[in-house]
């Protein structure tokens, strides 16, 4: 097939993949079942990804019951926009909505931080000095990003001396713009580095590499770029297919692997980043550093009591059964999203696939009666390989692969309409979640 049939034939099934998608979306549910009637006081940490998501379908189920949800930041972001703001492919604005546009009437907002949880009194205490009691809690806050974990680094540095932080906000990602088009333009060595903890979208330090890789090669020609890839262990990726092939891109693209390579300083004055390794400290030099911190559950999490006591002990995951994400010691609390301490999962595409499921378990325990869904640990990633190239790696528990368009999308080829699903169709769709609809 040439480029210009195989981009044909990847439009037209593009096109009936968003109508049929959209077709999912706009469906009306089934027959809707009568609301079940409560005065259960349900309390929400976290208006993100999961906790607008779930707390639009929650007011679709529940007559009566009493929802607060607790988030002090006033701007929803849409994350998986900030790999494409860091390649100078969309404005940070592209990120950025308000909170309050995708909530729905009937419940309150609290515009504070959760500060503490009792989970014995069953109370949330605020940033404000608020104690809101509740009789089920769904803990929702994300994850913190542990810039200060990196000696020298600091958030000031980002869009200077060559250093880049897309992680960090739509305003860091514009800035590690300016450091990595001045490096894509002016040649040298760039290091891409990813941190040694769980992290969101584990995708996206490949993707800003090889976004990066392709657009310094398009616009100052091969052979003026070295470009490394500081690994955490001895694996691109956590799915050992998706590693092997990912290396054999990089060997194709000329992208050196350091595995057990963990930024620990860096040293901008002299643009030295030092790594941990199993032989000890090893230096590089760099004219582009891209730096992902460690991550972990926010502090308010790691006080509560609700983290795993014996996994993730420096990152503070919390407890949850991995296929209902209701808490194992605390069965009136659950908890989805990043801060879930499941073995795979923080993605936005996760969220989606853990939101009908406590959902379900939710209202079931309102009523007295046990749930039935599972997650199996659905996470999906839309690997972007070059500006207009894209693998859509989904993938489960078990690292199976699990590809939603079998037949269409094959998940391991760099096509142009997994591209699209990135940079059109992903938006909506999680437009679509915030909603309650997907
Ligand atoms: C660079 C990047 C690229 C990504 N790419 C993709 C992708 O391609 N595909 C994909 O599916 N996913 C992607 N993701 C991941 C996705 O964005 C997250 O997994 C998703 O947003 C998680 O949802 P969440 O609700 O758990 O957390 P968030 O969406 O981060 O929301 C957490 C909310 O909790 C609030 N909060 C924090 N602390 C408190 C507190 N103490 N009290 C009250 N509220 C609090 C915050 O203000 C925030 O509003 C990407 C993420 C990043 C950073």
């Amino acid at each position: 097939m040439t480029e210009f049939n195989e981009i044909k034939a990847s439009r037209r099934a593009f096109l009936g993949l968003v109508a049929g998608g959209l077709a999912t979306t706009m469906a009306v549910r089934p027959a809707a079942a009568a609301k079940v009637q409560t005065k259960a006081r349900i309390v929400m940490i976290g208006a993100g990804a999961a906790g607008t998501a779930l707390v639009n379908r929650l007011v679709t189920r529940l007559d009566g019951a009493e929802i607060t949800i607790l988030d002090p930041s006033a701007e929803h972001l849409y994350q998986p926009g900030l790999s494409l703001v860091a390649a100078g492919l969309k404005p940070a604005s592209y990120t950025r909505s308000k909170t309050t546009d995708w909530l729905p009437q009937g419940i309150t907002l609290i515009a504070q931080a959760a500060a503490a949880i009792d989970p014995v009194s069953k109370t949330v205490a605020t940033s404000g000095g608020q104690t809101v009691p509740y009789d089920f809690l769904i803990v929702a806050p994300g994850l913190v990003l542990d810039h200060d974990a990196i000696e020298g680094f600091s958030l000031d540095l980002v869009g200077t001396n060559g250093i880049g932080a897309l992680y960090a906000g739509p305003e860091y990602a514009a800035k590690t713009w300016q450091a990595a088009s001045a490096f894509t333009q002016a040649g040298g060595v760039g290091i891409f580095t990813r941190p040694a903890t769980e992290m969101k979208c584990a995708g996206a330090p490949l993707k800003h590499t090889f976004l990066i890789e392709d657009i310094a090669t398009r616009s100052a020609g091969q052979g003026k770029h070295e470009m490394h890839y500081a690994a955490n262990n001895d694996a691109l990726f956590g799915v050992p297919i998706v590693s092997e092939k990912v290396r054999m891109l990089f060997e194709d693209r000329g992208i050196t692997p350091h595995y057990s390579h963990v930024l620990k300083a860096v040293e901008p004055g002299r643009k030295i980043a030092t790594f941990t390794t199993p032989k000890g400290d090893v230096e590089m030099g760099y004219d582009y550093l891209h730096v992902i911190p460690p991550q972990r559950a926010p502090e308010v999490i790691r006080q509560s009591g609700l983290s795993w006591a014996d996994k993730w002990t420096d990152q503070g995951w919390v407890e949850v059964d991995q296929k209902t994400l209701r808490h194992r010691r605390y069965p009136d609390i659950f908890a989805l999203g990043d801060v879930a301490g499941v073995p795979k999962g923080k993605t936005a595409a996760s969220v989606k696939w853990q939101v009908p499921v406590v959902e379900d378990h939710l209202v079931a325990a309102i009523e007295g009666r046990d749930g039935s869904k599972v997650y199996d640990g659905y996470t999906s990633c839309p690997l972007i390989t070059r500006v207009g190239r894209a693998m859509l790696i989904e993938f489960d528990y078990h690292n199976n692969l699990t590809p939603s368009f079998p037949g269409v999308i094959a998940p391991l080829e760099e096509l142009w309409i997994s591209w699209l699903m990135k940079e059109v169709a992903l938006k909506a769709t999680y437009n679509a979640m915030l909603r309650g609809k997907a």
